[in-house]
């Protein structure tokens, strides 16, 4: 085994970034707070330092507001069908299963699009599990990797729906639902990455899967309950670095070495994706090419010919969506004094992307005029600001610190002007804080390959923010509580 984790050290990593600017997306460090466009407020900035939308032109943007308002989410087709082809074609020696990780955007027309490319399903959760089956994906397309083991297991392992026991009690559990089934088992290899601490789900901060060292314990478990583990599993962080994600390749491996009856490799997802200018995002055929040769030694070495399987969430969708919203006020903290800024306030927010919030995550921003003819207006320094009472409700945060407020170069934006925020495709709509302040759920949008917006999602109305809500009985808000009625009574 060793001679494999030689083997992936020695392969040059540089072009596992197909860009090599603009390091840590999220990462807060000086570099990238340098290279962030703070520097627009300064006088005499050029126009380009504004971003223009991915994908959305105007005149789209414009015909989805009309149709269907604001805010709303809206999706690629032609952009996530290419992502897709692209993630088929990870390099692979024996075979490749495609899963979308769908807690990235769990919307079912885009689920129904990724099946028909050939994709199938990782859920993060029995519930996610009955929502793939509902968007069509038959049980034996879907694995589940959670942290919560549903306890209707017994019944998704006899329609046909694939575990992974992501802790030895979720071992145990699969164990008596069903004797001598056959098992996924997530181990957590000893490292991690992520983007940020909040995305890295390996090494020992993290609750993931099975710490490593205790294969004896997986061991005496799948022998207690004659199950039979056809597959390890490994996912240590989203937008983790590609160097850290072959070293973990080969550690899985080493796993799969230790359990004879392992036939599928899972290697998780976790491709870190570019959003903003500058911004890499990792060659999927290079990460894998040295995956690859890895598989083929092992086949060498053991005769075990093991398939590979990947879990790409934010690669497949992260730049195919985005956030159209409507400027909704203008206002500035600019005096005499210092330290004032000019604040573009949306109707969105935290209730449509949390990433910034929660992360301190860039997101592109770009402001479309209402009027055709517009100009396209001087560029400033702006701070987005969402439209609920929370000073963190910020669309332009610093890198890696959702609390520190930094100013993007925007076309001067004007009450009414449309606002996109770009690569809104993953974690956004299926991560919101939604119904906060009462706001309804956006809408969402897919454009087809028809190039025509089609609604996927209706805007929740006020009835249904309201509709699971139950009135008391008159007894229960009138007068004293029964025990201090009761206690007044003794006296
Ligand atoms: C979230 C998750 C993924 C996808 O992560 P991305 O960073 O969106 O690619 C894959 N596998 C598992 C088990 C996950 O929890």
């Amino acid at each position: 085994m060793r001679a494999l984790v030689a083997a992936l050290a020695l392969v040059p990593l540089a072009g596992a970034f197909r860009a090599t600017a603009a390091r840590g997306a999220v990462a807060g460090s000086a570099v990238a707070r340098r290279a962030a466009p703070v520097a627009a407020v300064s006088p005499g900035i050029a126009a380009t330092s504004a971003s223009s939308p991915r994908f959305l032109s105007a005149e789209l943007a414009r015909r989805v507001r009309a149709e269907f308002g604001t805010p709303v989410y809206v999706y690629d087709a032609a952009l996530l069908s290419a992502q897709a082809r692209t993630a088929l074609a990870f390099p692979a020696a024996y075979g490749l299963t495609v899963r979308f990780a769908m807690k990235a955007c769990p919307n079912r027309a885009v689920l129904q699009l990724l099946r028909g490319h050939g994709v199938w399903i990782d859920a993060s959760s029995g519930y996610e599990v009955r929502r793939a089956i509902l968007a069509g994906f038959k049980p034996e397309q879907i694995s589940l990797s959670s942290q919560e083991m549903p306890d209707d297991i017994g019944a998704l392992l006899q329609m046909g729906v694939e575990v992974n026991a992501c802790s030895l009690a979720q071992l145990e559990k699969v164990g008596c639902a069903a004797p001598g089934a056959r098992v996924g088992v997530r181990f957590n290899p000893g490292v991690g990455s992520g983007g940020t601490g909040k995305t890295n789900v390996g090494g020992p901060s993290s609750s993931f899967g099975i710490w490593h060292e205790q294969m004896p314990q997986v061991k005496a478990l799948l022998a207690k309950h004659r199950l039979v583990a056809t597959r390890v599993h490994t996912h240590i962080g989203s937008g983790s670095d590609p160097a850290v994600w072959q070293q973990v390749a080969s550690l899985t491996l080493a796993l799969a070495r230790e359990l004879p009856a392992v036939e599928t490799v899972n290697l998780g997802g976790g491709y870190k994706v570019g959003r903003m200018p500058g911004e890499a995002s990792t060659d999927l055929a290079t990460v894998g090419a040295p995956v690859r040769a890895a598989f083929e030694a092992f086949a060498a070495e053991t005769g075990r010919r093991l398939r590979l399987e990947i879990e790409p969430g934010t690669f497949l969708v992260a730049n195919a969506g985005a956030l159209l919203a409507t400027v909704q006020d203008v206002t500035s903290t600019k005096g005499s004094g210092a330290g004032g800024h000019d604040f573009v306030k949306l109707d969105a927010g935290m209730t449509e992307v949390l990433r910034p919030s929660l992360y301190g995550a860039q997101h592109p921003i770009s402001i479309l005029h209402a009027a055709p003819a517009a100009p396209a207006g001087r560029v400033g320094g702006y701070i987005v600001s969402g439209h609920c009472c929370e000073s963190g409700d910020l669309f332009t945060c610093a890198p890696g610190e959702p609390e520190e407020l930094l100013e993007r170069a925007l076309h001067a934006p004007q009450i009414g002007d449309l606002c996109v925020v770009d690569g809104a495709g993953a974690y956004c709509a299926g991560m919101a804080t939604k119904n906060y302040n009462s706001f309804p759920e956006a809408a969402e949008v897919l454009v087809g390959l028809d190039g025509t917006p089609h609604l996927v999602r209706a805007r929740q109305s006020l009835e249904q923010v309201l509709a699971n809500e139950l009135p008391l009985p008159p007894a229960a808000v009138q007068g004293q509580p029964a025990a201090a009625a009761a206690a007044a009574a003794r006296e």
